[in-house]
């Protein structure tokens, strides 16, 4: 039911409420209580002391405009006396109250006493409430229930023009409507075994606590009925979510991939190392979704390092085996480029041992923004006829009309920030190809379960043999020397170095400057080195000129944007300096310690911080010291920044949960994750359950469709 039903929404309210994303009666009840008052206990006036919050309850003996020298400043006062004595209660500016709060009136007050001059105590700008007296006639016999006072009251988030107080009197209005045999979207079973209530009863014990309720436990969000309801948003999502796949498993795909022994050796081929057994089982994962008769749709987490490009590169062997492309993305263009340059080597390698099958070698092209226009027009026919195996490119490889003429596979390298509805358009585009996505930013798994939920996940644990861990340590920017000194050690034993600046979007020009005089200052005191600049706003070429030189040893020092951040392999390197660490992110650090420990010499990272820091930045630096987990790092960073801005800008194109909290609520989620998809799976979801489901995601997702 639209919320203008209700008594006291008029369009300006309900447009607030709109903005605020609530539409329906539904939505207004799933907008839970921020935090509960205990205003349920009221203290004799006498017991009052100043600095209390508290309540209390009399009847007002005068009431008026006070008289102020401030002008334009109004006070409206009353006094109140209960049994045990009289207090003072004012409210600065709300000369509308003289026409509320009258003589004679029984009144609740809820707020905070304090020192009124040298007259004694008053109470100043208290939440009140007038305590009606029972009507004459109307038979019920019972007084009107108090809201604001005199309970255990919720207190609402502000919405627009919607305070606290109209909430709960919305929310009451709502509650008192509600049928008794309404739709309770959990089943019966998941009830019985948990204990729960009901949803009405529930949504009212959620909203209007008996006084018997634990306010502690209330503000925890711990109680049995705040659980139930909290479990039933993951669970309509989850079962959203669930459909979704199970629908998604019904959509054919054109190109289905087979295995076979002769295929099984040209991988085997390719192969210049030992997989670790986390790429066994993940690379397991993917060919048997590749070998399934619907589309692929696959997250590959792995840590900095854990060697994720060979599991994909395997992938994409049997597609090609299969006589199908593969497109194979990554977010930028030196990625792209490197990327190129990995995979044509290790194909490569096979062809001396005599793979690809038939004998032919791999056709693998890369089409990035630098590639020439003429190269360009031979090479988008030569996709389109199919006569190239493996294509190489940013995400623009998507977005632009590339025509594939098999295209089986599409891999999309470091990336976390891309949604639901992005991998919507790689799917529209013609045959439905599997997709792995692949990250190496950890996402922590209650993330996972809501970000990515329409996906399969495998994780690849752990790092391949022999790495050496990296030293980590943080230090004051005045002991810069000290770093300078490291810096030419590292140098003189043939190692390279990674100096990294910040650059942050809001100031991009004056970082860029504070960058180039880094650079220049690093050059100073090392004339003996060769040190060079990469920044984003560097040309193409350029970019690229620079990075082939530190990739090929040919520089010493690199001091860098965060441009190098993703993915980028120069195993020689092994000392990374963070300059103002203190304003990086933590999963960010990690990733770009991860360019780092790359090879079989002992790696330091040092974070130097300048003073002051935040709390925050502390706990991020000290976090990056004491663990190099990528999975402990994502947790912790989960900690600190809270789910919304874990991803960065939300891009992820799934929507926020109205009512769980994935820090709090990790274990419901699991929960409701698990329920939902035996359901699904099992067939044993009611039509009306699905119907509701149904109608939720449209309501609230949009665009998005599921069951
Ligand atoms: P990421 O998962 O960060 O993308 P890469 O795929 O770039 O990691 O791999 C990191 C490095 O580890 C590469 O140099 C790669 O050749 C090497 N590597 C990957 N797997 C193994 C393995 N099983 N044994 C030894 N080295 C490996
Ligand atoms: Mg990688």
């Amino acid at each position: 039911m639209p919320l203008q039903y209700l008594k006291g929404v008029g369009p300006r309210k309900a447009a607030d409420l709109t903005k605020a994303g609530l539409n329906t009666v539904e939505d207004l009840l799933f907008r839970f209580p921020r935090r509960y008052e205990d205003r349920s206990r009221m203290q004799t006036i006498i017991s009052l002391r100043p600095g209390m919050t508290a309540a209390v309850s009399g009847t007002v003996l005068n009431a008026g405009l006070a008289h102020t020298r401030r002008p334009g400043f109004r006070l409206f006062s009353a006094l109140v006396q209960d049994a045990s004595g009289q207090i003072q209660a004012v409210w600065p500016n709300q000369a509308f109250l003289k026409d509320v709060i009258k003589s004679q009136q029984r009144i609740v007050l809820f707020g905070k006493v304090e020192i009124w001059g040298s007259r004694g105590l008053q109470i100043t700008d208290p939440e009140f409430e007038i305590v009606k007296e029972r009507e004459p006639g109307t038979g019920s016999g019972e007084p009107e229930e108090q809201l604001h006072t005199g309970r255990i009251v919720p207190v609402y988030e502000r919405t627009g023009s919607v305070t606290t107080n109209m909430q709960r009197r919305f929310v009451w209005q709502a509650l008192n409507q509600l049928p008794d045999d309404g739709f309770d979207p959990l089943p019966d079973d998941i009830l019985k075994r948990e204990n729960w209530p009901s949803r009405k009863a529930a949504l009212w014990a959620t909203h209007f606590p008996t006084e018997q309720t634990s306010v502690d436990q209330l503000n925890a969000f711990m109680t049995p009925a705040q659980r139930r309801l909290v479990f039933e948003d993951f669970f309509v999502f989850q079962t959203g979510l669930a459909l979704r796949r199970h629908e998604h498993a019904q959509v054919g795909k054109s190109l289905v991939s087979k295995v076979d022994d002769r295929i099984r050796q040209s991988a085997r081929a390719v192969l210049p190392f030992k997989l670790t057994e986390g790429q066994r089982e993940a690379l397991a994962d993917i060919v048997a979704d590749m070998q399934r008769t619907w589309p692929m749709q696959r997250l590959l987490q792995g840590d900095v390092g854990a060697g994720k490009t060979i599991v994909a590169l395997l992938a994409a062997i049997v597609a090609i085996e299969n006589g199908y492309q593969v497109a194979f993305m990554a977010p930028t263009e030196i990625l792209a480029e490197q990327h190129y340059r990995t995979i044509v080597k290790t194909l490569d390698l096979s062809r001396r041992s005599g793979a690809k099958a038939d004998g032919k070698p791999y056709r693998v092209a890369l089409l990035s923004g630098r590639v020439t226009a003429a190269t360009r027009r031979d090479l988008l026919p030569a996709i389109e006829r199919g006569e190239i195996n493996l294509v190489v490119g940013t995400q623009a490889l998507i977005q632009q009309h590339v025509k594939f003429k098999a295209l089986a596979l599409a891999v999309i390298d470091e990336q976390h920030r891309f949604g639901v509805l992005q991998r919507g358009t790689l799917a529209a585009k013609g045959s439905n190809p599997d997709v792995l996505v692949m990250t190496a930013t950890p996402i922590p798994r209650t993330l996972a379960l809501t970000e990515c939920g329409d996906m399969e996940v495998s994780v690849i644990r752990g790092l391949p043999p022999g790495r050496q861990p990296i030293r980590t340590m943080v230090k004051a920017d005045s002991r810069r020397d000290e770093v300078y000194a490291m810096i030419r050690d590292e140098v003189k034993r043939g190692r390279q170095v990674y100096v990294i600046y910040p650059l942050v979007e809001e100031s991009e020009k004056i970082d860029l400057k504070a960058a180039t005089a880094m650079c220049e200052q690093i050059t100073r005191v090392f004339p003996e080195f060769a040190v060079a600049l990469l920044h984003g706003r560097m040309k193409g070429d350029e970019k690229e000129s620079v990075m082939h030189r530190f990739v090929a040893g040919q520089l010493h020092i690199l001091v860098s944007t965060t441009v190098v951040e993703v993915g980028v392999d120069v195993p020689n390197a092994t000392l990374m300096v963070v300059e103002h660490a203190e304003r990086f992110g933590l999963s960010q650090l990690h990733q770009l310690r991860g360019r780092i420990g790359r090879g079989q010499h002992q790696s330091t990272c040092v974070l130097l911080y300048q003073a002051p820091w935040s709390d925050d930045a502390r706990e991020r630096l000290k976090a990056m010291a004491e663990t190099s987990d990528g999975f402990v790092i994502a947790e912790r960073d989960l900690q600190l920044r809270g789910p919304g801005d874990f991803f960065g800008t939300r891009q992820s194109g799934l929507p926020t949960l109205r009512a769980g909290d994935l820090m709090r609520d990790g274990d419901l989620l699991e929960r409701a994750f698990e329920e939902a998809r035996t359901r699904v799976e099992a067939g044993t979801l009611s039509p009306g359950l699905q119907a509701y489901v149904k109608s939720v995601w449209q309501r609230q997702f949009g665009l998005i469709t599921v069951g």
